[in-house]
């Protein structure tokens, strides 16, 4: 099904903080319809920034993302309008997007209204939909955010995207301010989802506990650069690179949403001034004197499973 593919190939500059950051380099992902894919690293690594880039928050100043096959700068004004709306993010805080003097249905109804997807006699009907399909009783719509818990107010926060008609849903540690138990309720939540309405998922993360419960295919980065990208039972049972080893080795995997990897030995180096060659040199227990001078580049190394790392070559 490639009609949804969001394909990106890009570099991104980012004028804040003051230095030009190259946050991603070079990154270049494909998301299949129907597919969740879960992106991992260390906070700082610049997955956060890929997530917005792929939701059309942020723009790459170098490089494209492309939207059924077309590229977002060279989209119509309509064009555009759809990929904005089909394509939703869900952060991690879920009070700072909704507005305390709102009540749910208020919250519901004000992006469908703007772009006309219902009538305002829909209104009720419209609302109770999305209410019921992210778990809520309809009658909750007349409460403010406040009146709810962390992991309902997330729910608000999944009814409102939901409500106009994503295709596609980047959740950017979306789960990660929430209690174990309602973590599970809401993955579980985005699971239903997914085959109820036929919802594609970024799902960036550093719980690789929750990416391994929820993702077709995982895509590990490192310091603005995709390392390795593989379908899930690949990455965990068959890891290539030396940054994944070192990240899964690092967990104690029992329970789904339980562990979080502790940093891989070693700081994370600035991404003002990223090493030479391959960024993991410094931390890599294989680095040769090639892996100094030369980016390695991303190979094959099982069928669809790519890893950039020298050692392949040998
Ligand atoms: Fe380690 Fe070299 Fe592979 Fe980078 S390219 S992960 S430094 S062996
Ligand atoms: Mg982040």
């Amino acid at each position: 099904k490639p009609d949804l593919a969001a394909k990106i190939a890009l570099k991104l500059k980012l004028a804040k903080p003051a230095p030009v950051v190259h946050a991603l380099d070079d990154v270049s992902l494909t998301i299949r319809s129907g597919e969740v894919v879960g992106l991992v690293g260390e906070s700082g690594c610049g997955k956060s920034t890929l997530g917005r880039v792929i939701a059309g928050i942020t723009s790459p100043t170098e490089g494209d993302v492309l939207w059924k096959g077309v590229k977002q700068d060279a989209m119509s004004a309509s064009q555009r309008r759809d990929f904005g709306l089909a394509t939703q993010m869900i952060f991690q805080n879920p009070m700072a997007a909704l507005n305390p003097r709102m009540t749910v249905e208020e919250l519901i109804w004000e992006a469908p209204k703007t772009h006309r997807l219902a009538r305002s006699g829909e209104r009720n009907t419209y609302v109770d939909k999305y209410l019921t399909l992210a778990g809520f009783n309809p009658e909750t719509k007349k409460r403010y955010p406040h009146q709810f818990s962390g992991g309902q107010r997330q729910r608000v926060n999944i009814a409102r995207a939901l409500a106009v008609q994503p295709k596609f849903l980047v959740c950017d540690e979306s789960v990660a301010a929430l209690d174990v138990s309602i973590q599970a309720q809401v993955i579980n939540l985005f699971m239903e989802l997914r085959d109820k309405l036929d919802l594609t998922y970024l799902f960036v993360s550093h719980d690789l506990g929750v990416v391994e419960h929820i993702s077709d295919r995982v895509a590990i980065m490192y310091l603005g650069r995709i390392v390795e990208e593989a379908p899930v039972d690949e990455i965990f049972r068959r890891p290539n690179h030396p940054y994944t080893k070192a990240l899964l080795a690092e967990i104690p995997r029992i329970e789904p949403g339980k562990h979080r990897f502790k940093p891989v030995k070693g700081e994370l180096p600035s991404p003002l001034n990223p090493p030479s060659g391959c960024h993991f040199h410094p931390r890599c227990p294989f680095a040769m004197e090639r892996c100094r001078a030369e980016v390695p580049l991303k190979q094959e190394v099982a069928p669809g499973h790519l890893s950039a790392c020298h050692l392949n070559d040998a």
